[in-house]
């Protein structure tokens, strides 16, 4: 740091840039934050500001940029999403009343993975910061969003954090920053994983010790058996590791933090970032088509919060056979109890969301409005507990028997807020007058005033007998009395004159000044007196945030599961049975996509049995619909562990521990994802992770090398998966070669998406049926696309002979280009086979000529000669 910034005020700044490392410093002068040096360089290229010095008089001065303080959040977002964390500093005392130089400190330290601005966070996404902790083979992972409160440890295998990171979906990440260097297990295991921001912490943060101290001390407990996590010294480390940076960047106690859930991966369907991406659970490939993701397709919640619920349990589908029952029982009610569920949605409707609400009620962020918000939800309260009389199932029975109506809340909001507060608290006018006497007696005086001035006013004029005089107001004078010049012959002796205005005075009197000081006073006290109580009432509410929680928690279950029923109301799904073994059946299967967005949809069958058809094996052209057939299994067996309806008209499913996808490179057209590499990379994750009771969905794999290499991968992996795994598979492929495999594994059968010849043109009927496609295909389809008989039978020939000779060459181009084109050829040589021959006797015959030796006749009859042979050949 140049050694030419040394005022009072910049020493401060270097002292804060000290605490703070690792951020950019929002330092808070008058109404804007001012960045300073390097952090301003940054500012300046993420925001768009403009770029100045501190002092412009010396050299190498110090580079300046800054926000005004009102636009705070908005850059905050944009810092953010750049992936940098701002250390916000303010002023701790009023400039006006401050001696010498104002107070400052670091109120809050915002990173992606704490954020709790409304306008940084969308309603639909958990915002989750994680940790992970490392002892051995076995890495504990925490994750809590400090948005809602939600709190989650889990310990799972090295190898498969990554893996737990990635279905979580977490903004921030941190670890120890000794275990992330270069070729070290944990880095390893994090390496290329979507994690979100990597923060690197001190090792000793990440101490069970440690650990052990904050968790009692953070969720005021003796012991941690209640957490599940006693014995597990590295889920111990992790969650001391978040609480100790919630300090650090909070730098007040989060009290609605106040659960802790273990969770066990063994408890849900697993499903990677790959898999996710794939399927287009949450996001869609910007490759393809409509731009609707499952979850965007099945989607029908009411609430901020059912929605991230929702969300949670598409990626975290349930494994347990009587756990996904007992949710399929609600849905199948709210289905079939079509005015149940429309009630429960009218009644979901009213409501906030109040795990953010109660985030911002304890941490002292929320005003008048959000309180109100609180207020009217729970006021639906009673609303749902009447229906819930109706229910039947045990899932929504039991919900409802846990609800709690909060009335003391209800009752003490009810009494102190008004029923539409404004924005701002500064504004005022946020309690009720009936809440508090003292506040009643003030806001009188205050508001009296208008009667008492125009009383006041009247009265002086008739005492004055100047019928023009009148009282007003400003902010330096305060009341006045006004007389025009005509008049002020008449002003009485009491009147003190104040101010000379061009054509009038004015003045002042006794009664009016005492006045002024009670109407004025009062106004400030009110204010004073407000905010306390607000605060007050706020901190009342903030003590209930364990009991809002539960409620909260409840309605976003509810709101999950009727939007389940009602995506199958509206779609016409059916609830599948749910078995442990792995034998499956989908009769009438749809894309839940699709389903939406096509017109017609052709359904399609699937059988799944361990003692035969466990791998299938799909074969067709392109464009027939292979790809959204083996997604769409997927996509069911997903939707049928989330314990909902499915598109189909009957089913059963074979509980999935894990979904595995693998799309080749030339389908996968997302950015950064189409090397062999890869590829291979992601199939090496399947053969060593699945199990037999996974459902493997594979897309084209082989494609990134050449077709010889390709097949043989292919056909390899396949025999694998068939032997040792025995898990349900499902491989698309345009290698028709693959297809011997269907005959000779017992265990694997073949399937194609059929194509007609209609009139003529080929029509794709997306149904699958039993066998390979034909094996020359693509000749099958130049045919039907009105390519001459001649020329596809020739193809047919040239294919066989290159079958035959087996040559080094790359299939692809054999097979779908060179074919064509070989068989191309050959048409044209016969078309121009007559020329041909022309030019080659006339050639023939020309050479011959010995001019020499030719009298001017005989030249005449070999040009007719020549002419002749010509004319033969062209008629
Ligand atoms: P492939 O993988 O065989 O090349 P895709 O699965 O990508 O084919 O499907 C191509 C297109 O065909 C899709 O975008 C979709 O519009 C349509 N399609 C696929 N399956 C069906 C179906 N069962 N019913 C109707 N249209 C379908
Ligand atoms: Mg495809």
């Amino acid at each position: 740091m140049a050694k030419n910034n040394t005022t009072p005020m910049m020493v401060q700044w270097e002292a804060m840039k000290e605490a703070n490392p690792g951020t950019v410093l929002f330092f808070r002068m008058g109404d804007f934050y001012e960045m300073f040096g390097e952090d301003a360089v940054k500012s300046a290229e993420v925001l768009g500001l403009t770029l100045t010095t501190r002092s412009k008089k010396q050299e190498n001065a110090m580079p300046m940029a800054g926000i005004p303080h009102h636009a705070l959040d908005r850059y905050l977002k944009e810092m953010i999403k750049a992936g940098i964390r701002v250390a916000i500093c303010d002023q701790l005392e009023d400039p006006a009343t401050a001696k010498g130089i104002v107070k400052r400190g670091v109120t809050r330290v915002v990173t992606p993975g704490t954020l709790i601005e409304e306008s940084c966070l969308e309603g639909d996404n958990n915002n989750y910061l994680a940790s992970v902790a490392v002892v051995g083979k076995y890495a504990g992972i925490g994750c809590v969003d400090i948005s809602t409160g939600e709190f989650y440890v889990s310990v799972v295998g090295i190898n498969s954090v990554g893996d737990e990171l990635e279905q979580m979906g977490v903004s921030e990440t941190l670890v120890p920053v000794e275990l992330m260097q270069d070729g070290n297990v944990l880095s390893e295991a994090l390496y290329a994983r979507s994690i979100g921001l990597v923060t690197k912490r001190d090792g000793y943060e990440f101490s069970e010790r440690e650990g052990r101290m904050r968790i009692k001390e953070h969720f005021g407990v003796d012991n941690l058996a209640g957490f599940g996590i006693e014995d597990e010294p590295v889920a111990i480390a992790a969650v001391g590791a978040i609480l100790v940076y919630l300090e650090e960047t909070q730098k007040i106690a989060l009290t609605h933090v106040r659960s802790l859930k273990r969770l066990n991966r063994e408890d849900y369907l697993v499903l990677d970032r790959t898999t996710q991406r794939n399927l287009e659970l949450t996001q869609t490939l910007l490759s393809e088509g409509s731009g609707m993701s499952i979850f965007k397709v099945i989607d029908r919640t009411c609430t901020g919060a059912g929605r991230r619920l929702l969300k949670n349990w598409l990626l975290r589908p349930l494994i347990d056979q009587h756990y996904i029952e007992y949710r399929q029982g609600a849905v199948r009610e709210l289905l079939e109890q079509s005015s149940l569920r429309c009630e429960l949605r009218e009644i979901l409707s009213g409501i906030s969301d109040l795990e953010r609400i109660m985030a911002r009620i304890t941490t002292g962020r929320a005003g008048g409005r959000e309180l109100i918000n609180l207020h009217n939800s729970l006021l639906k309260l009673p609303n749902l507990v009447k229906l819930s009389e109706a229910f039947l199932s045990q899932h929504l029975i039991d919900l409802s028997g846990i609800i709690d109506l909060l009335e003391n809340v209800v009752e003490l909001i009810g009494r102190s807020i008004v029923d539409e507060p404004p924005v701002n608290l500064r504004d005022g006018g946020v309690i009720r007058s009936e809440y508090n006497e003292k506040l009643s007696e003030l806001r009188a005086v205050a508001s009296g005033g208008k009667d008492w001035i125009k009383n006041f006013q009247s009265e002086e004029q008739q005492r004055s007998g100047i019928s023009s005089l009148k009282i007003g107001f400003n902010k330096v004078f305060g009341y006045y009395i006004e007389v025009t010049n005509t008049h002020k012959d008449k002003v009485p002796d009491t009147y003190i004159r104040k101010q000379t205005l061009a054509n009038a005075e004015r003045y002042i009197t006794q009664d009016l000044k005492e006045y002024e000081e009670l109407v004025l006073g009062a106004q400030d006290k009110i204010f004073a007196l407000e905010m306390k109580l607000f605060v007050e009432v706020r901190d009342k509410v903030a003590c209930e945030v364990e009991r809002v929680q539960k409620v909260a928690h409840i309605l976003a279950v509810f709101d999950a599961l009727q939007s389940m029923a009602e995506m199958a109301s509206a779609q016409n799904y059916i609830i599948p049975e749910i078995a442990i073994d792995i034998e499956t059946e989908i009769v009438g299967g749809r894309h839940p996509v699709l389903d939406v967005t096509l017109s017609e949809f052709t359904p399609n069958d699937t059988a799944f049995s361990d003692s035969n058809a466990l791998v299938h094996i799909i074969t067709g052209p392109n464009m027939a619909g292979k790809s959204t057939y083996i997604r769409q299994v997927a996509l069911l067996g997903i939707m049928a562990q989330m314990g909902g309806g499915i598109p189909a008209t009957k089913a059963r499913i074979g509980i999935i521990d894990r979904v595995f996808t693998r799309v080749g490179a030339a389908d996968d057209l997302a950015k950064g994802q189409s090397t062999f590499m890869v590829e291979m990379a992601e199939t090496a994750n399947i053969l060593n992770n699945a199990t037999s009771r996974s459902l493997i969905v594979l897309d084209e794999v082989g494609r990134g090398t050449s077709t010889f290499d390709g097949v043989s991968l292919a056909w390899a992996i396949t025999e694998y998966i068939h032997n040792k795994l025995r898990a349900r598979t499902l491989f698309a492929t345009h290698y028709h070669e693959l297809a011997e495999l269907g005959l000779i594994l017992d265990r694997a059968e073949n399937f194609n998406v059929s194509v007609r010849d209609w009139g003529g043109d080929v029509i794709f009927l997306h149904k699958i049926v039993s066998g390979s496609a034909d094996k020359s295909y693509g000749i099958h389809v130049a045919r039907l696309a009105g390519i001459p008989l001649g020329v596809t039978d020739r193809a047919r020939e040239i294919l066989d002979g290159l079958e035959t000779q087996a040559i080094e060459r790359d299939w692809d181009i054999v097979h779908e280009g060179e074919v064509l084109r070989a068989a191309a050829r050959e048409v044209q040589n016969e078309l121009f086979a007559p020329q041909a021959k022309a030019n080659d006797r006339l050639v023939v015959e020309l050479a011959e000529v010995d001019i020499d030796n030719m009298t001017p006749l005989m030249g005449l009859q070999k040009l007719q000669q020549l002419v002749d042979i010509a004319r033969e050949y062209t008629q």
